[in-house]
């Protein structure tokens, strides 16, 4: 099934750029949340971050980062680490068992792309631990290339602004995927991302939206349709975020 036959009108009548817009002017204003694997471009640090970040929670990760850059502080002091110390920093946050993981990377990387961080997708997920999502992110956060970041949080979002059914299944669907990719802001991919993840952790939560906080309520279905049902009558008190491109669906179908 194709996107234009769920939403029920062509996926560019959608406003795109105004939606892109009022997030990443969010964003920028008062959403960005600050972790110290953003502060950096290397393609290292930011492999190591979103291994570490993977099914943890960042707030986990925050004081091991940088004892485990000091202590590690390239690809070859990983691959050349001893397990027990390995396992014992990363201890602290509770991910010791991941220790395995890191260093066959790191292995892997030394002897296969001469310790280099590769570009590709397809060799970076031939990379031990490394998966879609991982090579998406060390993608866009080190290399600035606009690739899409789909997993549970980014789809929900994409999925209420739509109003597309959400499953656990989505985070691998080709439709979020194609969604996410005409979302994408090329030009700002890391920024777009990083907007998008702040968006769904602190505002666009699982339970309890803050729609009325939402810098792209104006543009959300879900919320349109929650509002046009009665069930949050403070749609029409919501700001105008001021974007003079912005099409209503109504208007767009
Ligand atoms: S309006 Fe609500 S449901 Fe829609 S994107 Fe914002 S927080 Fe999520």
């Amino acid at each position: 099934m194709i996107i234009e036959d769920i939403i029920g009108y062509p996926l560019r009548d959608f406003p795109i750029t105004a939606m892109r817009d009022n997030l990443l002017q969010w964003w920028i204003l008062s959403g960005r949340r600050d972790f110290p694997w953003r502060e950096t471009n290397d393609p290292f640090k930011v492999l190591i971050a979103e291994i570490l970040l993977h099914r943890t929670k960042a707030e986990q990760i925050v004081p091991l980062y940088q004892p485990f850059l000091n202590q590690y502080p390239d690809i070859h002091s990983v691959a050349k680490s001893s397990p027990d110390e390995l396992a014992k920093l990363l201890r602290s946050a509770g991910l010791n068992w991941r220790w395995k993981l890191l260093h066959s990377m790191a292995v892997n990387i030394e002897t296969k792309f001469n310790g280099q961080i590769p570009r590709s997708f397809e060799e970076l997920t031939s990379l031990p631990g490394v998966s879609h999502y991982i090579a998406s992110a060390v993608r866009c956060f080190a290399f600035g290339y606009p690739d899409v970041l789909l997993d549970t949080n980014t789809v929900r979002v994409a999925g209420r602004l739509l109003k597309l059914p959400i499953r656990d299944a989505s985070r691998r669907s080709k439709l979020f995927r194609e969604v996410l990719e005409k979302f994408i802001d090329s030009k700002h991919p890391r920024e777009f991302n990083f907007a998008l993840i702040d968006l769904a952790a602190a505002i666009c939560r699982p339970r309890s939206p803050a729609h009325k906080d939402c810098p792209v309520s104006r543009y959300c279905t879900f919320y349109q349709e929650a509002s046009d049902e009665g069930q949050n009558s403070e749609k029409d008190k919501l700001p105008l975020k001021g974007d003079q491109q912005r099409l209503s669906i109504t208007e767009a179908g």
